[in-house]
């Protein structure tokens, strides 16, 4: 089992981002590192964080 997140799922028109990685840990992870640099005005907020655990997919 491993954890999927996309960009476009968060909101994220456009963006052509997705990370599948074993742990919700290592794709926060993965996460923060594409948000610094494909996103580096987006503030990663507490609810941010709510809206990705909402929408991470156990793939
Ligand atoms: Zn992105």
């Amino acid at each position: 089992m491993a954890k999927s997140l996309a960009c476009a799922d968060m909101g994220m028109a456009g963006c052509p981002g997705s990370f599948t990685v074993e742990t919700e840990e290592e794709l926060m992870q993965h996460v923060q590192i594409h948000a610094g640099v494909a996103h580096p005005d987006l503030e990663i907020t507490p609810e941010m964080g709510e809206q990705m655990q909402a929408v991470i997919k156990t793939v």
